[in-house]
């Protein structure tokens, strides 16, 4: 009997195995035509400073309008986009498209909106990531301070030469780096003087927490004294309650991100949720 079961579950499992392999190739496809059908849009999220909600910048979030399925948000495809290699067109399209997104959102509200684009580690290891930046930047025509690459503690880990010396070359450029999901990663802080970062941004799971957890509020607390001690600039991730922002102002948060001030927003409504904004402080003052 205890044999007879083992095939079965052996049968069983086979087809799911089976079924999420072509699932992945389907996928995989539809992907490999989203760029020349024009599927990918960005979305762009506003960081705020949380003293007095101005704007610090905004960051571009990757979606995929799918036919068939709608917005489709990254974390349903930038892994299998990272295994098939498919990130390296994807991320050079996010990168023009952010920059050249960035000079049109700061024309038309008449004022510099720095952009954030985040960066896959394959992204980052690919030869002549600085020549196609300095390109974008080019093509786009926008300053390169106003251009903040956010990357993961991983891509300081995996080739600590290379990429000592490519966010060097970054760094002098003009380009701000940030840190993405402080916090969740190795955390050697012993990278943080040996590379040229200007921003820590805290993980959305330490900020989940507050102010429940004293332990992830003690966490919050010490990155944003180290960022302090460092002279970087520190962002919280995953804002959602006044409590949490409260709490963030307690504790010298310089800025913030997330729900409470706004979700990701087409380039249209980012543009008129700002000017929006303008007019109501024109009124005011
Ligand atoms: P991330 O860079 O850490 O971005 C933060 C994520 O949290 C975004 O999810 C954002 O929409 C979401 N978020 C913002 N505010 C809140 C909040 O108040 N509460 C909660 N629960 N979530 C909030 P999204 O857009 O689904 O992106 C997920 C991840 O996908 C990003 O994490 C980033 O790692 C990756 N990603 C997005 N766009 C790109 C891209 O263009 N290239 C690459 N390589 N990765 C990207
Ligand atoms: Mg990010
Ligand atoms: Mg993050
Ligand atoms: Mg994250």
């Amino acid at each position: 009997a205890s044999k007879k079961r083992g095939r079965n579950a052996f049968e069983a499992f086979a087809p799911a195995m089976q079924a999420d392999s072509n699932l992945r190739m389907t996928v995989e496809e539809g992907l490999r035509t989203a760029l020349a059908q024009e599927e990918l849009v960005l979305h762009f999220q506003p960081k705020v400073a949380l003293a007095d909600g101005r704007l610090l910048g905004v960051e571009a979030l990757l979606r995929w309008n799918r036919p068939g399925h709608g917005l489709v948000a990254p974390s349903d495809f930038i892994g299998l986009a990272e295994d098939s290699g498919l990130i390296l067109p994807i991320g050079e399209w996010v990168l023009r498209q952010a920059c050249a997104d960035a000079v049109r959102i700061s024309t038309r509200l008449g004022y510099a909106v720095p952009m954030a684009v985040n960066m896959s580690p394959r992204q980052f290891r690919q030869p002549g990531l600085l020549h196609r930046v300095e390109e974008a930047l080019e093509t786009a025509g926008l300053a390169p301070a106003l251009l903040e690459l956010e990357i993961t503690e991983s891509v300081l880990i995996d080739d600590t030469e290379v990429a000592a010396a490519l966010l060097q070359a970054l760094h002098r450029k003009g380009v701000r780096l940030t840190i993405d999901d402080f916090g969740t990663g190795y955390s050697s802080l012993s990278y943080l003087h040996r590379f040229p970062v200007t921003t820590l941004k805290i993980d959305q799971s330490f900020i989940a927490d507050l102010p429940s957890n004293p332990y992830s509020e003690a966490i919050v607390a010490s990155v944003i004294g180290l960022a302090r001690s460092l002279k970087l600039h520190v962002v919280a991730e995953g804002v959602e309650t006044a409590e949490q922002h409260q709490r963030l102002c307690a504790h010298q948060c310089e800025g913030g991100q997330g729900y409470l001030f706004s979700h990701p927003l087409s380039l249209e409504a980012l543009c008129q949720m700002l000017e929006q904004r303008q007019s109501v402080e024109a009124d005011v003052t």
